[in-house]
């Protein structure tokens, strides 16, 4: 396991805990904050919860960290899938998600001012009255938190066009490990003074610091949608289909992947009937101006490997995008999901879905997939027993060969929700020596004391 081996043996959470402001050591708190819905299964609660209200009780919340040597792990809303907010005894947790005010829209430059623990479609809702969105969009978004989007870098469908988290943020506010405050980036569209800290903070997974304020660009709503389901034999088929969509060269807004286990899943917690319609589903969605243009161009591409069919109004399309977002609490009623993250070049999506039912077959692990098809970013999902845990066995035999398969094939271990506690024993073999040991010096040197979120992402 590549870890940083940090001093927190001195640590004191009680002397932590009686000076904090909000602190709470009831046990139904500490065991909410000890897991996220990443399937980790935590060996033991967190001694407390502080649930911070103000920048001022992070910065309070961090001096005292700091002055006791007290190992903290930050918290938006807890929807992590790579168990990056888990915490266990003789840690801490700072739970930002009761600052979650949205402090500004300024609809004129195009921009929101947030607090960290505004929920991702509170902002889109709020945004829409003044004719704008906010891009990137986890299938989590009524649950997760602004603060986690940018800790993770969080993805989205629609990420297909707009790109990622790290795409939509101007500039952060952030509190340091010591306390101090940090302002990155700027709030205009370009500027290039001084290193690129924006960049640094984003996807951090809580080591660098702690976002209190946020503000993120904001983009016009579309003109117009147009979507495109298509039903395929087998998922390879599908997988097939979004390559060529991809070397069509149209840019869909959303282009997301499911097999025939994920559909029949979907099927028995919303009572719908997709699965009878194919072994794999495509829903593609192009927008714009010429949202209906593009669309021709999609079905032209996928009509040769699958039956399509377009959207016949609003309803119909937001009918197969709940689908879609329903997948893992659908799956969630069948077993304790673990969900693996892996990207690959675009053109080989037919590939890893292959190598991934071989994986299933060698293993006797049941995994089922959905994918961010036009990102080449795939979710095979573990379905275990709810007592055996991603972290050793079959499920994590499993998970290390999904890796390995997507770095045979040019691809990257996580795609978007962050390496965490769970994907740490393959860190080195995808950063290699030099990358890791920069990364280690960058965290020392934010944090010598090693307080922040110890023992998770690098
Ligand atoms: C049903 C479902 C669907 C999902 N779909 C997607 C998807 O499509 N795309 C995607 O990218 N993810 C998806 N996720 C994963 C998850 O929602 C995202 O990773 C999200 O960004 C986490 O936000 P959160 O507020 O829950 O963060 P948490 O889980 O609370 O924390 C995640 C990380 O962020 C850190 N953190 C949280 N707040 C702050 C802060 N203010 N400052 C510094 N660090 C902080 C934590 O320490 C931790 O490292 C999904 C999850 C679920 C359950």
């Amino acid at each position: 396991m590549n870890t940083i081996d940090f001093d927190l043996t001195a640590g004191s959470t009680a002397a932590l805990l009686q000076a904090a402001p909000n602190v709470s050591i009831r046990g139904e708190d500490r065991e909410r904050a000890s897991t996220d819905r990443s399937g980790y299964l935590p060996p033991s609660p967190p001694d407390g919860v502080v649930f911070a209200r103000s920048a001022d009780d992070v910065v309070q919340t961090l001096r005292l960290a700091s002055r006791h040597r007290v190992p903290v792990v930050p918290r938006g809303a807890g929807t992590g899938l790579a168990a990056a907010s888990a915490s266990r005894a003789g840690e801490v947790v700072l739970d930002v998600s009761g600052m979650n005010e949205i402090l500004r829209i300024d609809p004129v430059e195009q921009l929101a001012v947030v607090q960290p623990g505004v929920l991702n479609a509170e902002l889109n809702a709020a945004a829409a009255g003044y004719g704008l969105f906010y891009a990137p969009d986890p299938a989590s978004t009524a649950i997760c938190s602004i603060g986690g989007n940018i800790a993770t870098n969080a993805g989205g469908m629609r990420c297909a066009k707009y790109g990622v988290t790290r795409e939509s943020v101007l500039s952060l506010r952030v509190i340091l490990a010591d306390g101090r405050e940090l302002r990155t980036g700027r709030d205009t569209i370009k500027g290039v003074t001084g290193y690129d800290l924006n960049a640094l903070f984003i996807g951090s997974e809580g080591t660098l610091g702690i976002v209190v304020e946020a503000t993120l660009r904001l983009r016009p709503l579309p003109t117009a949608t147009a979507t495109v389901a298509a039903f395929f034999p087998d998922v390879e088929s599908a997988a097939r289909a979004a390559s060529a969509v991809v070397a069509a060269r149209v840019q869909p807004s959303m282009m997301e992947l499911m097999d025939g286990p994920t559909l029949e899943a979907v099927d028995m917690a919303l009572g719908t009937d997709y699965r009878s319609r194919g072994g794999a589903f495509l829903l593609v969605q192009t927008d714009g101006y010429g949202a209906f243009l593009e669309q021709e161009v999609v079905l032209e591409a996928v009509s040769p490997l699958g039956t399509c069919e377009k959207a016949v109004d609003d309803e119909h399309a937001a009918a197969l995008v709940t689908a879609r977002r329903e997948a893992i609490p659908s799956l969630e009623r069948l077993g304790r999901v673990s969900i693996g993250d892996i990207g690959v070049p675009r053109g080989r999506l037919a590939e890893v879905v292959a190598g991934l039912e071989q994986i299933s077959a060698d293993t006797g692990v049941r995994i089922f997939t959905i994918a961010h098809a036009s990102d080449g970013n795939l979710h095979p999902m573990i379905v275990m027993d709810q007592e055996e845990s991603v972290t050793e066995g079959p499920p994590k035999e499993a998970l290390g060969r999904m890796f390995h398969l997507a770095k045979r094939l040019g691809g990257t271990l996580t795609g978007e929700h962050g390496v965490g506690l769970l994907k740490r024993d393959w860190l080195r073999d995808e950063l290699g020596d030099v990358s890791l040991e920069v990364q280690h010096a960058i965290r020392q040197a934010l944090d010598p004391l090693g307080i922040l979120n110890p023992g998770k992402a690098i």
